[in-house]
Protein backbone atom coordinates (compact mmCIF):
# COMPACT_ATOMS: atom_id res chain seq x y z
CA UNK A 1 0.00 0.00 0.00
CA UNK A 2 1.62 3.33 -1.40
CA UNK A 3 1.66 5.97 1.32
CA UNK A 4 -0.82 8.99 0.94
CA UNK A 5 -0.32 12.57 2.77
CA UNK A 6 -3.46 15.54 2.95
CA UNK A 7 -1.78 18.51 2.33
CA UNK A 8 -3.81 21.78 2.11
CA UNK A 9 -7.12 20.21 0.67
CA UNK A 10 -5.58 17.52 -0.83
CA UNK A 11 -4.82 13.64 -0.68
CA UNK A 12 -1.80 12.69 -2.89
CA UNK A 13 0.64 10.50 -3.01
CA UNK A 14 3.19 10.39 0.03
CA UNK A 15 6.22 10.96 -2.28
CA UNK A 16 5.08 13.90 -3.88
CA UNK A 17 3.94 15.54 -1.38
CA UNK A 18 4.95 19.21 -0.66
CA UNK A 19 4.90 22.62 0.99
CA UNK A 20 5.55 25.88 -0.59
CA UNK A 21 9.40 27.35 -0.31
CA UNK A 22 7.35 30.43 1.84
CA UNK A 23 5.36 28.66 3.83
CA UNK A 24 6.19 30.12 7.05
CA UNK A 25 6.44 26.41 8.37
CA UNK A 26 9.60 26.06 6.50
CA UNK A 27 11.14 29.37 6.49
CA UNK A 28 10.40 30.23 10.34
CA UNK A 29 9.14 27.39 11.82
CA UNK A 30 5.93 29.44 12.37
CA UNK A 31 3.52 27.02 13.03
CA UNK A 32 1.97 23.77 15.67
CA UNK A 33 1.76 20.06 15.31
CA UNK A 34 0.16 17.18 17.15
CA UNK A 35 1.02 13.50 17.50
CA UNK A 36 -1.80 11.00 18.25
CA UNK A 37 -1.11 7.46 18.34
CA UNK A 38 -3.00 4.77 16.20
CA UNK A 39 -4.05 1.58 18.11
CA UNK A 40 -6.23 -1.24 16.01
CA UNK A 41 -6.81 1.23 13.98
CA UNK A 42 -8.17 3.69 16.41
CA UNK A 43 -6.79 7.22 17.01
CA UNK A 44 -6.15 7.38 21.14
CA UNK A 45 -7.48 10.58 23.01
CA UNK A 46 -8.23 12.73 20.00
CA UNK A 47 -10.07 14.69 21.32
CA UNK A 48 -7.55 15.72 24.44
CA UNK A 49 -4.91 16.33 21.58
CA UNK A 50 -7.63 18.61 19.68
CA UNK A 51 -8.02 20.81 22.52
CA UNK A 52 -4.24 21.09 23.18
CA UNK A 53 -4.10 21.68 19.07
CA UNK A 54 -6.46 24.86 19.66
CA UNK A 55 -4.41 26.03 22.86
CA UNK A 56 -1.55 25.83 20.80
CA UNK A 57 -3.00 27.81 17.83
CA UNK A 58 -5.01 30.43 19.97
CA UNK A 59 -1.56 31.18 21.94
CA UNK A 60 0.37 31.79 18.58
CA UNK A 61 -2.92 33.55 17.17
CA UNK A 62 -3.10 31.13 14.28
CA UNK A 63 -5.91 30.60 12.89
CA UNK A 64 -7.48 26.70 12.64
CA UNK A 65 -6.86 25.41 9.13
CA UNK A 66 -10.90 23.54 9.55
CA UNK A 67 -13.59 22.61 12.16
CA UNK A 68 -12.74 19.79 14.44
CA UNK A 69 -14.93 17.60 12.93
CA UNK A 70 -13.91 18.41 9.35
CA UNK A 71 -10.44 17.32 10.98
CA UNK A 72 -10.94 14.16 12.43
CA UNK A 73 -12.84 13.30 9.42
CA UNK A 74 -8.95 13.94 7.70
CA UNK A 75 -7.09 12.03 10.35
CA UNK A 76 -9.15 9.29 10.17
CA UNK A 77 -9.07 9.49 6.68
CA UNK A 78 -5.13 9.64 6.44
CA UNK A 79 -5.12 6.51 8.89
CA UNK A 80 -7.49 4.61 6.86
CA UNK A 81 -5.45 5.51 3.37
CA UNK A 82 -2.41 4.87 4.75
CA UNK A 83 -3.69 1.02 6.52
CA UNK A 84 -2.41 2.10 9.49
CA UNK A 85 -3.14 -0.45 12.33
CA UNK A 86 -0.50 0.73 14.74
CA UNK A 87 1.26 3.89 14.98
CA UNK A 88 1.01 7.48 14.87
CA UNK A 89 -0.93 10.21 12.80
CA UNK A 90 1.05 13.51 12.87
CA UNK A 91 -0.68 17.10 11.99
CA UNK A 92 0.78 20.22 11.04
CA UNK A 93 -0.47 23.65 11.11
CA UNK A 94 1.68 26.88 9.96
CA UNK A 95 1.32 30.10 9.58
CA UNK A 96 0.33 29.73 5.84
CA UNK A 97 2.38 30.90 2.80
CA UNK A 98 3.48 34.65 2.60
CA UNK A 99 6.19 36.61 1.09
CA UNK A 100 9.05 36.33 3.68
CA UNK A 101 8.43 39.00 6.51
CA UNK A 102 9.25 37.98 10.20
CA UNK A 103 5.43 40.32 10.98
CA UNK A 104 2.43 38.15 10.67
CA UNK A 105 1.58 37.79 7.36
CA UNK A 106 -2.10 39.88 5.59
CA UNK A 107 -4.87 39.14 7.27
CA UNK A 108 -6.82 36.41 5.37
CA UNK A 109 -3.41 34.43 4.20
CA UNK A 110 -4.95 30.38 4.91
CA UNK A 111 -2.82 28.71 7.77
CA UNK A 112 -1.30 25.42 5.94
CA UNK A 113 -2.01 22.01 7.22
CA UNK A 114 -0.20 18.41 6.25
CA UNK A 115 -1.49 15.27 7.97
CA UNK A 116 0.67 12.02 7.67
CA UNK A 117 0.76 8.46 8.96
CA UNK A 118 2.99 6.87 10.19
CA UNK A 119 3.12 2.59 11.00
CA UNK A 120 5.06 1.33 14.46
CA UNK A 121 5.83 -1.82 15.01
CA UNK A 122 4.52 -2.85 18.58
CA UNK A 123 6.71 -5.35 19.21
CA UNK A 124 9.68 -3.00 18.90
CA UNK A 125 8.48 -0.56 21.75
CA UNK A 126 7.62 -3.96 23.89
CA UNK A 127 11.14 -5.12 23.31
CA UNK A 128 12.48 -1.55 24.48
CA UNK A 129 9.50 -1.54 27.46
CA UNK A 130 10.77 -5.28 28.38
CA UNK A 131 14.97 -3.98 28.17
CA UNK A 132 13.67 -0.10 30.00
CA UNK A 133 15.50 2.82 27.85
CA UNK A 134 18.56 4.37 29.26
CA UNK A 135 18.92 8.65 29.00
CA UNK A 136 20.97 11.40 29.22
CA UNK A 137 21.16 14.45 30.74
CA UNK A 138 21.65 17.99 28.83
CA UNK A 139 21.19 22.02 29.63
CA UNK A 140 17.55 22.84 29.21
CA UNK A 141 18.36 25.85 26.53
CA UNK A 142 14.82 25.87 24.94
CA UNK A 143 12.92 29.00 24.69
CA UNK A 144 10.30 30.10 27.73
CA UNK A 145 6.88 28.25 25.95
CA UNK A 146 7.52 25.03 25.80
CA UNK A 147 4.32 24.54 26.78
CA UNK A 148 2.75 25.48 23.40
CA UNK A 149 3.68 22.35 20.78
CA UNK A 150 5.66 24.59 18.47
CA UNK A 151 7.44 22.75 15.27
CA UNK A 152 10.33 25.19 16.99
CA UNK A 153 12.09 21.67 18.10
CA UNK A 154 15.93 22.59 16.92
CA UNK A 155 17.30 21.95 20.72
CA UNK A 156 15.12 18.93 21.26
CA UNK A 157 16.47 17.54 17.50
CA UNK A 158 20.65 18.03 19.31
CA UNK A 159 19.61 16.58 22.13
CA UNK A 160 18.22 13.16 20.47
CA UNK A 161 21.02 13.44 18.62
CA UNK A 162 23.30 13.45 21.86
CA UNK A 163 21.41 10.89 23.57
CA UNK A 164 21.54 8.63 19.86
CA UNK A 165 24.97 9.28 20.01
CA UNK A 166 25.83 8.05 24.10
CA UNK A 167 23.43 4.90 23.30
CA UNK A 168 20.70 6.21 24.52
CA UNK A 169 16.85 6.31 23.55
CA UNK A 170 16.15 9.72 25.46
CA UNK A 171 17.71 12.99 26.47
CA UNK A 172 16.22 14.73 29.86
CA UNK A 173 16.78 18.75 30.05
CA UNK A 174 17.77 19.78 33.24
CA UNK A 175 17.08 23.41 34.09
CA UNK A 176 19.30 26.05 35.97
CA UNK A 177 18.14 25.09 38.99
CA UNK A 178 19.53 21.62 38.74
CA UNK A 179 15.98 20.05 38.33
CA UNK A 180 14.86 17.84 35.01
CA UNK A 181 11.98 19.64 33.00
CA UNK A 182 11.39 17.15 30.19
CA UNK A 183 12.37 14.68 27.71
CA UNK A 184 13.28 16.29 24.48
CA UNK A 185 9.77 14.40 23.14
CA UNK A 186 8.83 13.06 26.19
CA UNK A 187 7.64 14.08 29.85
CA UNK A 188 9.82 12.50 32.74
CA UNK A 189 8.94 10.79 35.92
CA UNK A 190 10.50 8.96 38.94
CA UNK A 191 8.97 6.79 41.70
CA UNK A 192 10.56 7.46 45.16
CA UNK A 193 11.81 4.64 47.42
CA UNK A 194 8.70 5.62 49.17
CA UNK A 195 6.46 4.64 46.22
CA UNK A 196 5.72 8.22 45.76
CA UNK A 197 5.27 9.10 41.65
CA UNK A 198 6.76 12.31 40.86
CA UNK A 199 6.74 14.49 37.72
CA UNK A 200 6.81 18.05 37.42
CA UNK A 201 4.03 20.38 37.47
CA UNK A 202 2.45 21.20 34.02
CA UNK A 203 3.68 25.04 33.75
CA UNK A 204 5.30 27.26 30.74
CA UNK A 205 8.57 24.92 31.72
CA UNK A 206 6.95 21.16 30.08
CA UNK A 207 4.92 20.39 27.57
CA UNK A 208 1.44 19.29 28.89
CA UNK A 209 1.72 15.85 27.54
CA UNK A 210 -1.44 13.88 26.81
CA UNK A 211 -0.22 10.64 27.95
CA UNK A 212 0.71 12.64 31.15
CA UNK A 213 -2.59 13.89 31.61
CA UNK A 214 -4.61 10.29 31.26
CA UNK A 215 -1.60 8.90 33.54
CA UNK A 216 -2.91 10.64 36.53
CA UNK A 217 -6.37 8.85 36.35
CA UNK A 218 -4.36 5.55 35.63
CA UNK A 219 -2.68 6.38 39.10
CA UNK A 220 -5.40 6.76 41.27
CA UNK A 221 -6.92 3.83 39.84
CA UNK A 222 -3.66 2.37 41.08
CA UNK A 223 -3.59 4.22 44.49
CA UNK A 224 -0.60 5.65 43.93
CA UNK A 225 0.53 8.60 45.18
CA UNK A 226 1.28 11.32 42.84
CA UNK A 227 3.42 14.36 43.90
CA UNK A 228 3.82 17.33 41.00
CA UNK A 229 7.31 18.87 41.46
CA UNK A 230 10.36 19.15 40.18
CA UNK A 231 13.34 16.48 40.80
CA UNK A 232 17.32 16.62 40.65
CA UNK A 233 19.12 14.24 38.30
CA UNK A 234 21.09 13.04 42.03
CA UNK A 235 17.39 12.37 42.94
CA UNK A 236 16.34 10.49 39.88
CA UNK A 237 19.64 8.35 39.62
CA UNK A 238 18.88 6.93 43.37
CA UNK A 239 14.65 6.64 42.39
CA UNK A 240 13.39 3.59 43.01
CA UNK A 241 12.09 3.52 39.48
CA UNK A 242 12.03 5.95 36.43
CA UNK A 243 10.46 6.67 33.13
CA UNK A 244 8.79 8.31 30.54
CA UNK A 245 5.54 9.35 28.80
CA UNK A 246 4.60 10.32 25.39
CA UNK A 247 1.65 9.47 22.72
CA UNK A 248 3.82 7.14 20.93
CA UNK A 249 5.45 5.19 23.92
CA UNK A 250 2.98 5.82 26.25
CA UNK A 251 4.58 4.37 29.62
CA UNK A 252 8.65 3.69 28.99
CA UNK A 253 10.83 2.25 31.82
CA UNK A 254 14.38 3.82 32.45
CA UNK A 255 16.83 1.85 33.56
CA UNK A 256 20.10 4.03 33.21
CA UNK A 257 21.06 7.59 33.45
CA UNK A 258 23.80 9.13 32.20
CA UNK A 259 25.71 5.70 32.50
CA UNK A 260 24.44 5.22 36.22
CA UNK A 261 21.38 2.31 36.56
CA UNK A 262 17.89 3.13 38.37
CA UNK A 263 17.15 1.16 40.96
CA UNK A 264 18.46 -2.60 39.94
CA UNK A 265 18.87 -1.57 36.66
CA UNK A 266 15.72 -3.51 35.19
CA UNK A 267 12.34 -1.90 34.17
CA UNK A 268 10.49 -0.92 37.75
CA UNK A 269 7.13 -2.87 38.90
CA UNK A 270 5.18 0.22 38.79
CA UNK A 271 5.73 1.60 35.71
CA UNK A 272 5.77 -1.86 34.01
CA UNK A 273 2.15 -2.26 35.96
CA UNK A 274 1.28 1.40 34.68
CA UNK A 275 2.06 0.55 31.56
CA UNK A 276 0.31 -2.52 31.02
CA UNK A 277 -3.05 -1.13 32.17
CA UNK A 278 -2.58 2.71 30.44
CA UNK A 279 -4.58 1.85 27.59
CA UNK A 280 -7.76 1.11 29.65
CA UNK A 281 -8.23 4.72 30.61
CA UNK A 282 -7.57 6.05 27.15
CA UNK A 283 -10.76 7.60 24.29
CA UNK A 284 -10.57 5.84 21.77
CA UNK A 285 -12.02 6.99 18.27
N1 LIG B 1 7.29 16.80 26.01
C1 LIG B 1 7.75 17.02 24.77
C2 LIG B 1 8.82 18.02 24.56
C3 LIG B 1 7.21 16.32 23.68
O1 LIG B 1 7.66 16.55 22.43
C4 LIG B 1 6.20 15.35 23.92
C5 LIG B 1 5.62 14.58 22.81
O2 LIG B 1 6.01 14.63 21.69
C6 LIG B 1 5.77 15.14 25.23
C7 LIG B 1 6.33 15.89 26.25
C8 LIG B 1 4.71 14.13 25.54
O3 LIG B 1 3.45 14.57 25.08
P1 LIG B 1 2.31 13.54 24.67
O4 LIG B 1 2.10 12.64 25.86
O5 LIG B 1 1.12 14.39 24.40
O6 LIG B 1 2.79 12.81 23.47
Amino acid sequence: MSRIAYVNGRYVPHREAAVHVEDRGYQFADGVYEVCEVRNGRLIDERRHMERLQRSLSELRIARPMSLPALSIVLHEVVRRNGVRDGIVYLQVTRGVAKRDHAFPPPGTRPAIVVTASRIDPAKTERYAAEGIAVVTLPDNRWERVDIKSISLLPNVLAKQVAREQGAREAWFVGADGTVTEGSSSNAWIVTSGNEVLTRKADHAILKGITRTVLLDVLKAHDLKLVERPFTVAEAIAAREAFITSASQTVMPVVRIDGKPVGNGAPGLISTALRADFSRYTEKS
